[in-house]
């Protein structure tokens, strides 16, 4: 690169959830392990890559925002720094955005992330593998330094519920393996990790596709056995990967979280096959049982859809009606968001969206009075609590094992060193968070 001394900076920017973390995580160290620096400030940077999210149309405007306002950053020669638009967003929308998008320098869709070293040496004019660094040195501190870590069990997914792009964006559901899971895990324990949060799109599939296939239940308690000291957790589970053989799973190991997220999205039976998903509101209530059965102290997780299209009134009654009796710790709840490409896009009885955001939202003041009232029964319980810094004020907190990263809520303590885990027992809650006498 002409008139440049330094190895080249690159700032990667992540929208949307954990998986696309992961993935920057990724492409950050082998653009590090190729020769370039990442750095956290995008001032700093000779290119940034935004890694996109575009799961449903609002957060393909805020990757477009975000990509607008960093399109204006310039280099002191007042240059450009060139952009590379990774992800979601151009898996989704491909040779559409070629053309239109003209702030990008390059797209790079999901199945391409590997590349990403190549590319930057392309939209940087420089040759960066010819000189190579160590990538663990190269990654900057701060956001990267955490006592826990999500990692990535298999990509894409294959169960095309009516209302979602993934399938369309992440392809079709291919699990990684147990190695290279390994690896991914050792080297999260080795930066520090306390924690291991396995997502994917569909967890409770992982090893199906193998040609000795293997199951999520085998995968857990290998990963249990070896790493005794640090704490697993699985997000993402769809009812039918809850097979007893993961329920006892779960409920052997100590270090393995009594914690089952189980996306429901509604329970009208009628609703659920158009969403090309199955079960109903007496199954899933058989499944919360035996789950409660066999795993002691088990905290439960669901996220649900308000509106979706042909939802009456009496359908969105029992869904709220379910919310209040299931008894969940946590619920995360989305009004209905038609996505170009989808068959419940083109379905009729769609609902205005007023009503989507008005019945979202009274289900959320359902599932708060439900889970919050859950929180408030931990007052008085001990519990162990992993310690992960202190908030502004000085403040330390925490996550106990009935708490997911992000989503759940903390708890806030008197003593201990971030990355510790300490066994304290609950004074107080305030909504969903808990306090440590
Ligand atoms: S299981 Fe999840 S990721 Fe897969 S199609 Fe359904 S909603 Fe989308």
């Amino acid at each position: 690169m002409a008139g440049t001394f330094h190895s080249p900076r690159v700032c990667f920017v992540t929208l949307g959830c954990a998986k696309n973390e992961v993935d920057s995580d990724r492409m950050k160290r082998q653009a590090a392990a190729a020769g370039f620096v990442p750095v956290n400030d995008a001032l700093e940077a000779d290119a940034i890559v935004v890694n996109t999210c575009s799961f449903i149309e609002a957060a393909t405007e805020e990757s477009l925002e975000t990509i607008f306002e960093l399109s204006d950053i310039e280099r002191p020669s007042g240059k450009r720094v060139p952009l590379v638009v990774a992800g979601c967003m151009p898996a989704r929308y491909g040779d559409e955005l070629e053309g239109e998008l003209t702030e990008a320098a390059a797209f790079v869709p999901c199945s391409k992330e590997d590349d990403i070293a190549t590319v930057l040496s392309r939209v940087l004019d420089t040759d960066c593998s010819a000189r190579p660094t160590d990538a663990g040195e190269a990654l900057p501190s701060g956001e990267d330094a955490s006592y826990f870590a999500y990692v990535k069990i298999s990509d894409g997914c294959d169960r095309f519920c009516s209302f979602c792009t993934i399938p369309y964006i992440r392809g079709r559901y291919r699990s990684f393996s147990f190695d290279a899971i390994a690896a991914e895990v050792k080297r999260a324990v080795a930066s520090g990790a306390k924690e291991i949060v396995l997502i994917a799109q569909d967890t409770g599939r992982w090893g199906e596709d193998f040609e000795e296939p293997s199951t999520l239940a085998r995968l857990v308690s290998s990963l249990a056995e070896t790493f005794p000291t640090t704490w697993f957790r699985v997000m993402y589970l769809q009812p039918e990967g809850v097979t007893d053989e993961l329920l006892d799973a779960v409920s052997s190991y100590e270090n393995v979280a009594n914690y089952f997220d189980i996306p429901l999205q509604h329970v009208q039976p009628s609703l659920l096959r158009a969403m090309n998903r199955t079960g109903s509101r007496s199954e899933f209530e058989a499944l919360l049982d035996r789950i409660r059965n066999r795993v002691r102290g088990v905290s439960l997780r669901t996220t649900l859809i308000a509106g979706f299209p042909g939802e009456s009134e009496e359908d969105f009654e029992a869904l709220c009606d379910f919310v209040e009796e299931a008894g969940f710790d946590y619920v995360g709840v989305f009004p209905y968001s038609r996505e170009e490409g989808t068959r419940a896009a083109r379905m009729d009885g769609q609902i205005d969206e007023d009503v989507k955001r008005e019945r979202a939202q009274v289900l959320r003041d359902v599932a708060d009075a439900v889970c919050t009232a859950r929180v408030a029964e931990r007052t008085g319980s001990t519990m162990d609590v992993l310690v992960l810094g202190r908030e502004e004020d000085g403040q330390l907190f925490g996550r106990a094992m009935c708490q997911a990263p992000d989503v759940d809520g903390v708890v806030y303590l008197e003593k201990g060193e971030p990355g510790q885990i300490v066994t304290v027992t609950i004074g107080d809650t305030l909504l969903y968070e808990m306090e440590a006498e």
